[in-house]
């Protein structure tokens, strides 16, 4: 499901409103989510393996907006967190102890020993942070992160196995049961994450079959988790979405033979942040320019990359709608940000309506890395987020930041 494109006179409506009111109210750009898709994306996921024994924690990376946060919590999904800034929002949602599972990535001391304070579960990504943690005298046992089976992902950067920084490798395992030993502590808990955004089902699948092979050798793992990665068809013309029905088959069906031969009931984990967020959330932008330079023709938005980094930084594809017109102007336009810098790209080559200044543009699938990847580059303030709730109402969910909010930790006479 994804956040629902009415138009009303050719119009988008946005609930029960007009696009052009919305940006009136609370100027451009903005993000705008959607309730109903995101507790749609939630019960999708939830319901992918129907045992007591399997938990769905949301990859709050993704988007860490605390409202959001609050909705997929009364779904009954739990959360991951990578920082005590996540784990603050996370805590201030509502989430628990038992509902949090903090995965660490160079961790320094002191965060991990608040963590621990916690007493929240901690996923371990080296043998030098496992060490560590051990050191620390936790009361909970530790997880560890296995660098395991090949890599995928839409890009190179996103892709999380093999010669990357991230887990611990295969050759390294009992090196990592041989520090829990000296420190008279254990290790219950597998974890691999081996990229982000597959289409494609059998790759990890794969990997799933190596992980649940090597947790049978182990016989104190209690907990085993698959990690994120499930995508969404950003590019709807091209793309296939994630086959969820088979893969839940399929997983069901692992999960229970495994259960069946080992007579052990673990956790059973997936880490999934894009495929619950992605989708119910737009941009919107104003068109600011419209050029044409030395033949090439370019739209100019107030929506750059600080606002979504993803299109820059990943050649990622969003779809970008005309909000107002319709039909197709048959000549390629470059749709492009307010920074400067020349990768400011929205989207390349994309066929629109005659577009003027001032006209309001959307851009699809913005939920997940979007305003979590947010900056103030160029000293732009970052925008508000708004909740379209169930009943078609438009919720402020974050304000828009001000130009005071520049200066707040800088120091001068
Ligand atoms: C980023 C991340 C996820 C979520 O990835 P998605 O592609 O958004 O599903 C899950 N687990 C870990 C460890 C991650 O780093």
């Amino acid at each position: 499901m994804s956040f629902p494109l009415l138009r009303k006179n050719g119009r988008i409506q946005i609930g029960k409103y007009d696009v052009q009111d919305i940006i009136e109210k609370y100027d451009s750009p903005l993000y705008i989510y959607d309730e109903a898709t995101l507790r749609e994306q939630c019960r999708k996921i939830k319901n992918i393996v129907d045992l007591p024994n399997f938990r769905v924690y949301y990859s709050a990376k993704a988007n860490t907006n605390i409202k959001l946060l609050q909705i997929i919590r009364s779904e009954g999904l739990c959360v991951d967190a990578m920082s005590l800034g996540e784990l603050q929002q996370e805590e201030i949602a509502g989430f628990t102890k038992d509902e949090i599972l903090f995965l660490s990535n160079n961790v320094p001391p002191k965060a991990l020993e608040i963590i621990i304070e916690k007493e929240l579960p901690v996923c371990l990504d080296s043998l030098t942070q496992l060490e560590l943690y051990f050191s620390l005298s936790p009361k909970k046992p530790a997880y560890i992160r296995l660098n395991i089976g090949t890599a995928q992902g839409h890009h190179t950067k996103v892709q999380t196995a093999g010669k990357v920084k991230f887990g611990i490798p295969i050759e390294q395992i009992e090196d990592a049961f041989t520090l829990a030993k000296k420190y008279k502590q254990k290790i219950t808990g597998f974890m691999f994450h081996n990229g982000s955004l597959f289409l494609d089902d059998t790759i990890y699948l794969n990997t799933i079959n190596d992980m649940l092979a090597l947790a049978e050798q182990y016989h104190d793992i209690e907990y085993i988790d698959f990690g994120g990665g499930i995508g969404i068809p950003y590019n709807r013309e091209q793309q296939e979405p994630f086959p969820l029905d088979s893969f839940s088959e399929k997983l069901t069906a692992k999960l229970n033979a495994w259960m069946a031969k080992t007579k052990r009931q673990p956790i059973f984990a997936i880490e999934p942040g894009r495929f619950i967020v992605a989708e119910c959330g737009i941009a919107l932008a104003t068109v600011q320019s419209v050029k044409q330079n030395y033949g090439v023709n370019f739209i100019g938005t107030d929506l750059g990359f600080n606002m979504l980094i993803r299109p820059e930084f990943y050649d990622a594809y969003h779809e970008i709608i005309h909000t107002t017109k319709e039909g197709i102007f048959n000549e390629p336009m470059q749709i492009v940000g307010n920074i400067c810098e020349s990768g400011d790209y929205l989207g390349k080559d994309r066929y629109l309506p005659v577009t003027a200044s001032q006209d309001i543009l959307l851009i699809r699938d913005t939920g997940a890395y979007g305003f979590a990847m947010s900056s103030n580059y160029n000293s732009l303030l970052r925008c508000a987020e708004l909740l379209v709730t169930t009943q078609g109402e438009i919720q402020l969910i974050r304000k828009r930041e001000s130009l005071d909010q520049l200066l707040t930790n800088q120091i001068y006479s």
